[in-house]
């Protein structure tokens, strides 16, 4: 096979597509391509649904108390103040049947039904009570106002509305809400099927020992770890030789069987470098190259049905890559809702004197005490893409924007967290 003369060799950065219009040429080009399916309430976390939930009832179902008191009617409290005789005992699970007698009381406790008859509760601890030939008084204080400590049906939701739409990722909170209108299972996407490769032939697999020039595979461990968190169903194709036709094939083969393929490394121009002349060949390219760093290699296009996203071999630019460009595409391919993970303005603990113009730059940030009890960033010392250590003492990324070419100490910069991405925190 003749190789193809790559016309974007002497690309500036200029040229190359910018962050920016590769994130709107990934969110632009996918749309959802998983099913759904029915999952139980305890495996829906994580998860996107895939229907529209109304709430069925209202919620509370009844009035009830907020606080453990003494519920009374407001209007009699008004006309003749707080004087009354505790005439029921209602705990919480336990409606009382019976109206309030007009001038009476009851005991009430939190999250019991407000009986008929009263419409207000004191709270015990403001409330004396004695006893007067064997009936139970209360006094209630002065200054309560009418409806005080108690909660409406339907305050919460009410029946028919609609609490939560297709696309909403599942949190504990979401689940917490459907269980509270009574379900027990969910409609969400199906997971994504992804198939992860590794390339180069200098990556071995950990478990085997390792000679001069070889290289644990840490990229495959990063990606299934990070597609864990992103809820999807992950294939390990192995490590693949520097060779066209091995890398060819297996991606052909791949296309047909999963929704997604990952690639990391072989991604540049270099002789050595099959991964896009093997895409060339059976697939299709939407970007290659973007004026990012760490990441410039990143590829995406397609295999037939099969979206293919071409990660750089080293690990930062993995990462960083994924952070950036995977989650949107695979909350795209899985109907999720995406929106840019949050940032903030933060003054540097570092100074950068040059910087090339029309380059997007991410740099690994360590959040440090700044003035005044306010935060900082400071970027990892060393620069290399290939050291994990850095990945690892960093609790975000640092954007620098291709317009700036240079930072002094103090300058405010865009700190994106980790757990912006879904990650955990330190
Ligand atoms: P490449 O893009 O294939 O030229 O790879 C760039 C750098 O990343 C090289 O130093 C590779 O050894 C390294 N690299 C590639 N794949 C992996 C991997 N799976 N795990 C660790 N390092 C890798
Ligand atoms: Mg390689």
């Amino acid at each position: 096979m003749t190789r193809r003369l790559i016309d974007d060799c002497f690309l500036t950065d200029k040229e190359r597509m910018s962050h920016a219009e590769a994130l709107a040429l990934i969110r632009a080009r996918v749309a959802a391509v998983t099913g759904t399916e029915t999952v139980s309430l305890a495996a829906s976390l994580g998860r996107v649904l895939a229907e529209e939930i109304a709430a069925p009832l209202d919620v509370p179902l009844a009035d009830n108390a907020a606080v453990d008191g003494y519920a009374f009617a407001s209007v009699q409290y008004e006309a003749t103040g707080g004087f009354f005789p505790v005439v029921a005992r209602i705990p919480a699970g336990h409606p009382h049947p019976q109206p309030v007698p007009v001038g009476a009381a009851v005991r009430i406790f939190t999250g019991a039904v407000m009986p008929a008859g009263v419409d207000t509760v004191a709270m015990q601890e403001d409330c004396e009570t004695h006893e007067q030939d064997s009936v139970d008084f209360v006094v209630i204080p002065p200054g309560l106002k009418p409806g005080a400590n108690r909660r409406k049906a339907g305050e919460d939701l009410r029946a028919g509305q609609v609490v939560m739409s297709p696309g909403l990722r599942l949190r504990p909170q979401e689940v917490a809400g459907l269980a509270s209108l009574g379900r027990t299972e969910v409609l969400v996407r199906q997971r994504l099927k992804v198939a992860i490769v590794s390339t180069g032939d200098e990556i071995i697999r950990p478990g085997q020992p390792i000679a001069p020039g070889q290289v644990y595979d840490s990229n495959h461990a990063l990606l299934s770890a990070l597609l864990e968190t992103a809820q999807a169903d992950v294939t390990d194709l192995g490590v693949l030789p520097d060779r066209f036709d091995v890398i060819r094939d297996a991606l052909a083969n791949a296309a047909g069987r999963f929704d997604v393929i990952l690639t990391s490394g072989g991604a540049s121009r270099g002789e050595e470098d099959h991964v896009i002349t093997a895409l060339d060949e059976i697939g299709r390219r939407h970007l290659w190259q973007i004026a990012v760093k760490p990441g410039r290699p990143m590829t995406f296009g397609q295999i037939g049905d099969c979206v293919f996203l071409g990660l750089p071999g080293n690990p930062v630019a993995v990462f960083v890559c994924f952070l950036l460009y995977g989650l949107p595409l695979f909350a795209g391919l899985e109907g999720a809702d995406w929106r840019e993970p949050v940032r903030y303005r933060l003054p540097a603990r570092f100074a950068i004197g040059r910087k090339k113009a029309d380059r997007r730059e991410f740099l690994r940030g360590i959040l440090v005490p700044g003035e005044e009890g306010h935060l900082a960033v400071a970027k990892f010392a060393r620069d290399g893409s290939g050291l994990i250590t850095g990945l690892r003492e960093a609790d975000g990324l640092i954007d620098i924007p291709e317009a700036v070419t240079g930072l002094a100490e103090g300058d405010l910069v865009d700190f994106v967290p980790f757990s912006a991405f879904g990650l955990r925190d330190r």
